[in-house]
């Protein structure tokens, strides 16, 4: 994960492909140099997270977490954790361990897959890994990470999965910047409270389970619906044909 976010962080340019999408990654990073306080946090969290999805779009090697589509969201909430608290790699692979959890749950009891449940999947489970292990090294109590991680996947329930042209681009690389950012706003969240909540994670789970199914299979996929409808092959094709 290090390794993908200092790779990612030094490439510039175009990602390959037909979309010609500029990476963002390493000027986010030079910019967040300049910057102080939050938006300083914001900006750096931001960039670990492009230079991971980017290098996912180049080809690079990352680790998936729990996909490739969504493998910047967890580097990044952990780089930014490692650099502001100094936590030791013990601690880090404690909350590494708890992300895995978070992750197996939601595989076993539903799917983390965008071609079976969108993108609810993919980035909601991410951003519920990221979540229980922020709280859990910022000092929460098994409920409030339970709680976090709820939330994680809660506040992505019904996200279709439509990449335009059907590469894990866009909207795939900046989805896992906002995730690793609301990890760290779920976990704020959750200490907050003393961990008692409404809806468990298991039921959440459940949730995004059935939400998946009823979701039209073109957002899940398929780059036939949403964006990729409207940027993709089809809009060109309807706008030659008109
Ligand atoms: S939009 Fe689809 S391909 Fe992209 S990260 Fe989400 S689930 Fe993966």
């Amino acid at each position: 994960m290090q390794d993908a976010i200092k790779n990612g962080l030094e490439e510039e340019g175009i990602l390959p492909g037909p979309l010609k999408l500029r990476r963002k990654a390493s000027p986010y990073f030079v910019k967040a140099k300049n910057y102080s306080g939050t938006l300083k946090e914001k900006t750096l969290i931001f960039s670990y997270a492009l230079a991971v999805g980017e290098e996912n779009a180049a080809g690079g090697k990352i680790v998936t977490a729990p996909t490739c589509g969504s493998c910047g969201t967890m580097p990044a909430m952990l780089k930014r954790m490692y650099d502001s608290f100094d936590f030791s790699d013990h601690k880090i692979y404690r909350a590494l361990a708890t992300a895995g959890l978070i992750g197996n749950l939601v595989k076993t009891n539903a799917s983390i897959s965008g071609a079976k449940v969108g993108c609810q999947g993919e980035i909601g489970t991410a951003c519920a890994m990221a979540s229980a292990a922020a709280t859990q090294l910022l000092g929460g109590t098994p409920l409030q990470i339970e709680y976090a991680a709820e939330m994680g996947i809660e506040h992505h329930l019904g996200l279709t999965c439509d990449p335009i042209m059907g590469l894990v681009q866009v909207p795939c690389i900046e989805r896992n910047a906002f995730a690793a950012e609301r990890a760290l706003n779920t976990a704020t969240f959750s200490l907050l409270s003393d961990g008692q909540h409404l809806v468990s994670f298991d039921k959440i789970v459940k949730t995004m389970k059935q939400t998946g199914h009823d979701i039209p299979s073109i957002y899940k996929e398929t780059s036939e619906g949403g964006m990729a409808f409207f940027y993709g092959k089809k809009e060109q094709k309807s706008d030659t044909t008109s």
